[in-house]
């Protein structure tokens, strides 16, 4: 499957603001956001940058949500073409539609310290749904399954090392609950969002596709 391996600091610096997409290292002075406060590249620093008609505000929108959830155009598309008849407002359609990919839900519980990873567990089959092996990362969970640690994978090192935290955390999202136990996490309701905290305004991306 193709895969966006692009510098990832870079694409914070071109958003202008945190996308979270390399985990621990998000939190450090060393993040390239706090560092490099401007845009990439030789004109970075110039006054004004770029995407300030329409167009490039959803242009700008678009790149930013592909971004923090790590989808290439072709899947995004897919992902937009999914949703745009269902009923309901399409904007908030596709972060739900986001949200609910299975890599984004190991990263959401903690298994993984950012989506990138995530999405590797999901590859190397250490993640199972509804009990069961699934290697497929843009795979779109439903309100009542589950997702968590396969449990052929359980003794693992990597799990073992994260059991303190995962003990210790409490910031998960309200659509889902967690069993530290059995390192799974089951889907309660459709994310809200709200509750999804990332600063995009999604209609614009729906005007963007509508053109
Ligand atoms: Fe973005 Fe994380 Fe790199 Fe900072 S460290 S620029 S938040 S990917």
């Amino acid at each position: 499957m193709a895969r966006d391996t692009g510098a990832k600091c870079r694409k914070c610096r071109r958003a202008g603001e945190k996308l979270f997409l390399k985990g621990d290292r998000c939190g450090t002075p060393k993040c390239a956001v706090t560092r490099r406060a401007y845009a990439p590249g030789v004109h970075g620093k110039k006054p004004g940058g770029r995407g300030s008609s329409e167009y490039g505000l959803q242009l700008a929108a678009k790149q930013k949500l592909k971004r923090v959830y790590g989808v290439l155009e072709k899947q995004f598309r897919k992902h937009f073409d999914d949703i745009k008849h269902k009923k309901g407002i399409t904007g908030d359609l596709l972060l739900a539609r986001l949200e609910m990919r299975l890599d984004n839900v190991i990263y959401r519980t903690g298994l993984a310290a950012s989506r990138a990873q995530a999405r590797q567990l999901v590859n190397h089959g250490l993640i199972a749904v509804d009990g069961k092996k699934m290697t497929i990362p843009s795979c779109e969970m439903k309100v009542g399954q589950t997702a968590g640690i396969n449990p052929n994978k359980s003794g693992k090192n990597y799990f073992k090392n994260l059991e303190p935290a995962l003990k210790n955390k409490n910031d998960f999202p309200a659509w889902l609950t967690f069993d530290t136990v059995s390192g799974t996490a089951k889907i309660t309701a459709i994310p809200n969002k709200n509750e999804i905290g990332v600063n995009v305004d999604a209609q614009i991306i729906v005007e963007y596709y509508s053109r």
